[in-house]
């Protein structure tokens, strides 16, 4: 046994593991940050990770429309939105520790084997991989010192990427033994619409596939949109060979906050407690979560944000912003309803058109753009600015939202026709945003951007003051562009009131326009430190202008 290991069996920290069966998207992440929830309010000190057996080193250069959002954390890493919903939920900050992918464990080993490290031996899934995964988990253990660590796998069982991953689970659960392990799998169980049964057969062959990876579930958790009958989890608990006890349902709640009432009514905190030999068993205390769906409960109807998007469909590739704007909404008792604007439907029919997205454009009460990349969508986003300014609608552009409030301001306003980023038109006689000199060279794509956290320093007087109340903040970062600075002085002399910056390199953070009520643009993404307890100073001054205009 390795040395890591036996340090790790001394520490306190006990492992909660959860894998996924039948189908993607049944929502292992929000069952992980509700486990989180209840045991953080328990009292206990808890952490979190994701492994995802996929290839690529992280989901950064995945497309948003088929992985969802690039969460970004303090340290830089551009890692699933999944670690969104846990530092959201739970208030922690997580690391690139958190964020363990089979790319990164298979470049470590060729990395290694290029070294000369494994001379005359040949490398195997078993040992080397799977002692790879366990190592990187035993670190973060003794890096977190946790009472928990919940983790969540990636994918669904059968997957043939997330054999080493089970693997490792199952060469824990020897090495360590019951007290300080836990394997929850979280199984789809559906609905069938023509007898309004709920069927619990897929499930019993997730299980089975588990069984062939050597692992038998400790508890199963059970999605489902109808309750489950008892003789059929008794049924479950048979085949399966799982403590009736330890089998617990989730159904679909709105917000999804309320999942973790229904699993502490159905004592899932005490029973994963018992599991692990806890005598004095504590109770979660979740009162502030209990208020925030007063809240909830109580806010109106009423005000709509467009979100004038690249990609529309699913809401996942921008699930940060949407959180932060329901939750700022909240904060005054409103339900926003948010509307997607396709940014290329505002093109079709010109400025202030007759399309459908231009309807919905004119129907809202404030307006959002979100960060992208490349040219696609960027003419209509760029009307949609104009539009915001010109009707003085409020508007809130998040990195390059904010490239394009400048650019739309240098082409109207400054009248510097053809203004641009060198992302989107190289050759620009004005190239308001464009890279720095340190980003030119740059011809690799995973994790070469501006990435993570950067102090910014607030200016006096202005909107960004009056959001957050102080002199230096730290948001993240997700972008290789700039403002430039050499237009500086014309901007300014016209109404733009640079009110963040970067101190150190002096980079532009925010951007404001004067005598409008709320025009804001940050080069950061204020979204990712946006938490559903406390909304985001720069997502609430904005909402309170929407609310107030209105
Ligand atoms: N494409 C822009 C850049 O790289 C903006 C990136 C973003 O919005 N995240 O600077």
């Amino acid at each position: 046994m390795s040395s890591l290991f036996e340090k790790v069996q001394k520490q306190k920290t006990k492992f909660i593991f959860v894998t996924g069966g039948v189908c993607s998207s049944i929502g292992k992440g929000v069952l992980i940050s509700s486990l989180g929830v209840l045991l953080k309010n328990s009292g206990y000190s808890i952490s979190v990770a994701k492994w995802d057996p996929y290839l690529n080193v992280d989901p950064g250069t995945m497309s948003p429309l088929v992985h969802g959002e690039v969460f970004v954390t303090e340290d830089g890493a551009e890692t699933d939105l999944d670690l969104g919903h846990y530092e959201r939920v739970l208030g922690v900050y997580l690391t690139r520790d958190s964020s363990v992918s089979s790319g990164q464990i298979y470049q470590e080993i060729l990395d290694n084997e290029r070294k000369g490290k494994f001379l005359g031996r040949c490398i195997q899934v078993v040992p080397h991989v799977v002692d790879a995964i366990k190592n990187r988990l035993f670190n973060f253990a003794l890096k977190e010192k946790t009472d928990f660590i919940l983790i969540e796998i990636g994918g669904t069982v059968g997957d043939m990427e997330g054999l080493p991953f089970f693997e490792a689970i199952r060469q824990m659960k020897m090495e360590f033994g019951r007290h300080k392990l836990m394997h929850c799998h979280l199984s789809y169980v559906p609905l069938l619409p023509w007898t309004g049964e709920t069927k619990t057969k897929p499930t019993q062959h997730s299980v089975v596939a588990l069984k062939t990876a050597g692992l038998t579930p400790d508890a199963l958790f059970l999605r489902s949109e109808k309750k489950i009958s008892e003789n059929a989890m008794k049924k479950l608990a048979m085949m399966c060979e799982v403590d009736r006890d330890l089998i617990f349902q989730v159904l679909t709640f709105k917000p999804s906050w309320q999942l973790f009432f229904a699993l502490q009514d159905q004592k899932v905190n005490e029973r994963i407690q018992e599991w692990f030999g806890v005598r004095k068993i504590k109770k979660a205390n979740l009162n502030k979560w209990l208020k925030l769906l007063d809240i909830i409960k109580d806010s109106k109807k009423g005000i709509k944000i467009a979100l004038i998007a690249k990609y529309v469909g699913s809401n996942d590739p921008y699930i940060s912003i949407v959180q932060a704007i329901k939750t700022a909404g909240y904060h005054y008792k409103k339900d926003v309803e948010i509307v997607v604007i396709e940014a290329e439907g505002l093109e079709k029919t010109g400025y202030n058109g007759t399309s459908a997205s231009w309807k919905q454009l004119k129907s809202v009460d404030g307006i959002v753009i979100p960060g992208g990349f490349d040219a696609r969508g960027v003419k209509g986003k760029i009307f949609a600015a104009r539009y915001a300014r010109e009707k003085k609608i409020p508007f809130l552009g998040l990195c390059l939202g904010m490239q394009i409030m400048l650019i739309e301001f240098a082409r109207d306003v400054l009248k510097l026709k053809g203004a641009s980023s060198t992302e989107f038109d190289k050759d620009t006689k004005y190239p308001v945003i464009s890279l720095l000199e340190e980003q030119k060279g740059v011809k690799k794509k995973g994790g070469t951007m501006r990435l993570g956290a950067y102090p910014c320093t607030v200016l006096p007087k202005t909107l960004a003051y009056k959001a957050y109340k102080k002199d230096l903040v730290k948001e993240r970062h997700r972008h290789r562009y700039e403002f430039n600075n050499k237009f500086k002085d014309v901007f300014e002399k016209k109404g733009i009131v640079f009110s963040g910056i970067y101190k150190a390199k002096n980079l532009v953070e925010i951007a404001e326009i004067k005598n409008h009520p709320f025009m804001v643009g940050s080069q950061f993404h204020p979204e990712f430190k946006s938490y559903p307890l406390t909304s985001h100073p720069l997502f609430d001054l904005f909402m309170k202008a929407v609310i107030n205009k209105k």
